[in-house]
């Protein structure tokens, strides 16, 4: 290869959009002693002397470092044994919030949340994802403004505002890329339309990404290998390998609804394919077979009635679609090795039927090894997940080690 070549092909590789830039904090800096303190134990600096090995004079000047960006707090002193007791220190999440918008197809949840992720306020409204991007994200603004108010919060507290959607996102520059369901929004600066309005930091993922992290954040913290599966309108899936996010080279990693069922029927899908899990198991999916066997009139809606009344088609519908998201999901168990699976959207609604036709597939078609530790369970945070995880979007961000440095000098 020529000189010119080599250095062409450099060139491109650095321009690639999962290229990784490792940035080097200083474990002495005052960012990388607030990851120790995040966690909310109140600690003395003879504490954090000891937990981290540096000198104290290091840690004095540390912790009146985050004391006067505000991220910790005196908490008191701690019990001694005699003397003067030396104060603590822990993480202040009340300090600043964060603002979680969730934007589904027909509705949206907007929350004010503290840099814990704890929910101060949150409200649930109808909308339309087709009506484009400047209605919806107003509509979205007008509510966060009321919450805000109603907290009595400024919008200068805000840390940042995080935003799920439905459909692919560019994440380094918040821009949907091709949404299939979002007439409009292809290409449209989401953060830059926001920001007019809440001048901060503003990050964008698709809505099964961020229902994955507010899942992972708010219930299973501790686990590094962890796949959130959306049933809804859509089938995707959200990929938390160990212990990150992982959007993939064009933010397309996790997208399972357009896997081809092992076994299924050439239903066209959508995308223009046949077979897809999407085609065969989402809501409209089973809402469809179930119209076909003489159940009229058949919504999303009616048809969660349906399985919450126990006719037995409709249970034997959903059972069916459990199997067939199951079978795909054994070959990504084998493929990932997560240790829990989170089933969530509004088909997990429809409950026992749903896990238990997932269950069967993926204990018995995935490799033992894989499955030995591996739980598949529904989905805890009752529809928050999507604002929890906005909001984690922008605490995991916001909150790492170079940022607070950039705060503190
Ligand atoms: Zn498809």
């Amino acid at each position: 290869m020529s000189q010119v070549a080599e250095v062409q092909q450099a060139g491109e590789l650095s321009q690639a959009s999962d290229s990784v830039i490792p940035t080097v904090v200083a474990p002495s800096s005052a960012g990388a002693l607030f990851q120790l303190l995040r966690d909310g134990r109140p600690r003395t600096r003879a504490d954090l002397a000891a937990a981290t090995g540096f000198a104290r004079s290091t840690i004095a000047a540390r912790v009146e470092e985050l004391l006067g960006i505000g991220l910790i707090a005196p908490t008191g002193p701690s019990s001694s044994t005699g003397g003067r007791p030396p104060a603590t220190f822990a993480f202040n999440p009340e300090t600043r919030s964060v603002l979680a918008v969730d934007v589904g197809v027909t509705h949206a949840r907007v929350a004010v949340t503290d840099l814990n992720g704890r929910i101060l306020v949150q409200h649930e409204q109808e909308l339309d994802i087709t009506s484009g991007p400047e209605n919806v994200l107003d509509a979205v603004a007008e509510t966060a403004e009321g919450l805000l108010a109603s907290v009595g919060r400024e919008i200068g507290e805000l840390l940042g505002a995080g935003v799920g959607v439905p459909g692919p996102v560019e994440f380094d520059t918040g821009r949907p890329t091709s949404p299939p369901i979002m007439p409009g929004w292809d290409g449209f600066d989401i953060p830059g339309y926001l920001r007019q309005r809440f001048p901060v930091p503003i990050l964008v993922d698709n809505d099964v990404n961020v229902m994955a992290l507010g899942e992972h954040a708010a219930v299973h913290p501790d686990v590094a290998n962890m796949m959130f599966v959306k049933v809804a309108t859509g089938v995707g899936s959200g990929l938390i390998s160990g212990g990150l996010l992982q959007r993939g080279a064009q933010g397309a990693a996790g997208d399972l609804g357009h896997i081809a069922v092992p076994d299924g029927d050439a239903s066209l899908c959508r995308c223009g394919n046949v077979g897809c899990l999407e085609a065969a198991a989402s809501g409209p999916a089973i809402a469809r077979k179930l119209r076909d066997q003489g159940f009229d009139q058949l919504g999303h809606a009616e048809l969660l009635d349906l399985v919450a009344e126990g006719e037995p088609k409709a249970l034997q519908a959903v059972r069916h679609a459990g199997r067939q998201i199951g079978s795909v999901l054994a070959g990504c168990v084998n493929l990932l090795n997560p240790s829990v699976i989170v089933i969530g959207g509004s088909m997990a609604l429809a409950g026992d039927q749903l896990l238990a036709g997932i269950r069967e597939k993926v204990y018995s078609r995935s490799l033992p090894l894989a499955t030995q530790h591996l739980r598949i369970v529904g989905s805890s945070t009752r529809g928050r997940a999507g604002v929890l995880g906005a909001s984690a979007l922008v605490t995991q961000q916001m909150l790492a080690a170079e940022r607070i440095n950039a705060l503190v000098s």
